[in-house]
């Protein structure tokens, strides 16, 4: 471990010399990171922003393009070979296609390089003539940022915690029952290693999909190209007296570390070590409709995501990141067109209390933060009815299952985000007396006038908050 660190600070201090030097003459670069729990929404929302950055006339809000220093933008080769390209061009088509889709979600770490030429202002700008700024965007899931947690945990810690944690989930009965039934001391038997692995895989799915947050190892859900590989082939098993070597628990171990070594490190060395800014979407609607203990969830969960930008908090990725730091952090809430825009403000202040304790530490660590309501791609139109003599804001769009249009009227999130938070502390089954609605729509048609990206919500508002002082 500790040689590891030498060599990964001998190759970073080579890099990095690598990169001041050729940094003087070359181009700037910004690498923004896009990442966020599964179906948070970070493909469309790498889509839409490339495709209004290269059509700003939805973008208002972005200095650089109101006032026309962005003069072009185009797509690169990026500069890692190794790194799968994000498919933009697929994206893009799945949303403005004739028959319109949501796109396939991330599934690993995916790269994108948009070049912008910009025109600097004032006198030095004019005479400099236009220069080019690249925009290297690396989408990542937010689980492989939870595994953080795994780093400084023995297999001993991992597997009481988590079993501690799912003991009364109903998701978790067959894994439990199986790990009970299994013999941690007994010999390794690889067909036995499997089926533990793909139950507990099966259990962390079905969390996932009741709306919990704490599903790591974050590729278990998210393999990339290492399913099946006897990395990701453990799971937590009881503590055992006496579980020998070459035991169905010591291997669990062994397979553990070579996990945290193999997977977790080289990803926060080679993708995250090197991201400027940040974005982090969170799907607080989601969790809000399902209920207290999905909210409290995706609280917990966020905090520890979020401890990954305290760089002074964790011994073990300080020497990975040599100084480094995210120095713009944007928390936000995605797909606010389910909600009539009266209603966004107070999402945006749920958005902030979830993200408090973590969004503190790092302001104190000197990064610039800021929580948002946000719509990457707005699928409804807002319409306001009469309903027992009450008008109410609702929103409109086309339901995915039913292919008809229906108005939604979510319910009133409430002014306090205390309303939401405590209940969620303090475990309650339900809201009390509140419901909050969600449908899922589909992408609206669109027919884009030449010059225009697709419509959203406040898409401008976050790039400039994310890339607008490099552009100016
Ligand atoms: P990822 O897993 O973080 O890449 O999530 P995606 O970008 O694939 O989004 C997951 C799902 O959320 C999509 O399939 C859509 O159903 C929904 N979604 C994402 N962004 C928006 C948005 O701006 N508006 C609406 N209405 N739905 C969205």
């Amino acid at each position: 471990m500790i040689l590891n660190d030498i060599a990964d600070g001998l190759l970073r201090g080579v890099e990095n010399i690598g990169q001041s030097v050729s940094g003087a003459f070359s181009e700037p670069v910004i690498r923004l990171g896009v990442t966020g729990l599964s179906r948070a929404g970070k493909t469309v929302f790498i889509t839409s922003l490339v495709a209004n950055l290269m059509d700003r006339g939805r973008m208002p809000q972005l200095a650089a393009a109101a006032t026309g220093a962005i003069r072009a933008a185009y797509l690169q080769p990026q500069p890692d070979d190794t790194v799968p390209r994000f498919d933009y061009e697929t994206h893009l088509a799945a949303i403005t296609g004739d028959t319109p889709h949501w796109p396939e979600s991330t599934r690993a770490v995916s790269e994108l390089r948009l070049s912008l030429k910009v025109q600097g202002g004032g006198l030095l700008g004019s005479v400099s003539g236009p220069r080019v700024v690249h925009l290297d965007i690396v989408d990542y899931p937010g689980e492989w940022l939870l595994d953080l947690g795994l780093m400084e945990k023995s297999y001993d810690d991992w597997s009481a915690d988590v079993l501690d944690r799912i003991a009364s989930r109903p998701q978790a009965v067959d894994f439990l029952a199986l790990a009970r039934a299994t013999d941690p001391g007994a010999k390794l038997d690889e067909v036995q290693a499997q089926t533990l692995a793909r139950v507990f895989t099966a259990y962390l799915g079905a969390a996932r999909d009741g709306g919990y947050s704490d599903c790591t190892p974050g590729r278990f859900l998210l393999p990339g190209d290492l399913a099946g590989s006897p990395v990701l082939t453990f799971a937590p098993l009881p503590m055992a007296e006496g579980a020998g070597r070459g035991g169905l628990r010591r291997e669990f171990a062994r397979r553990y570390e070579a996990y945290k070594r193999q997977v977790v490190r080289p990803f926060f060395r080679d993708h995250f070590a090197r991201i400027d800014r940040q974005v982090v979407l969170v799907d607080a609607l989601g969790a809000i409709h399902s209920g207290p203990q999905a909210v409290e969830d995706l609280r917990r969960a966020m905090a520890d995501i979020l401890g990954a930008f305290r760089p002074g908090r964790n011994a073990w990725l300080a020497p990975l990141l040599r100084g480094r730091r995210v120095d713009h952090i944007l928390f936000a809430a995605t797909k606010a067109d389910h909600l009539h825009h009266s209603q966004h403000a107070r999402l945006t202040a749920i958005m902030q209390a979830l993200v408090r304790d973590a969004k503190d530490r790092a302001d104190y660590a000197g990064a610039k933060t800021m929580a948002m309501s946000i719509a990457a791609l707005r699928a409804t139109v807002e319409e306001t009815l009469t309903h027992d003599g009450r008008s109410l804001d609702c929103v409109r769009g086309t339901l995915l299952d039913t292919g008809k249009q229906a108005a939604l009227y979510p319910g009133a999130l409430p002014d306090d985000p205390a309303r939401i938070l405590s209940p969620a502390r303090s475990g309650q089954q339900g809201w009390l007396g509140d419901d909050y609605n969600i449908m899922h729509f589909a992408p609206a048609r669109l027919t884009l006038k030449p010059g225009e990206g697709p419509p959203h919500i406040r898409l401008d508002r976050a790039a400039e908050f994310l890339i607008g002082d490099r552009l100016r």
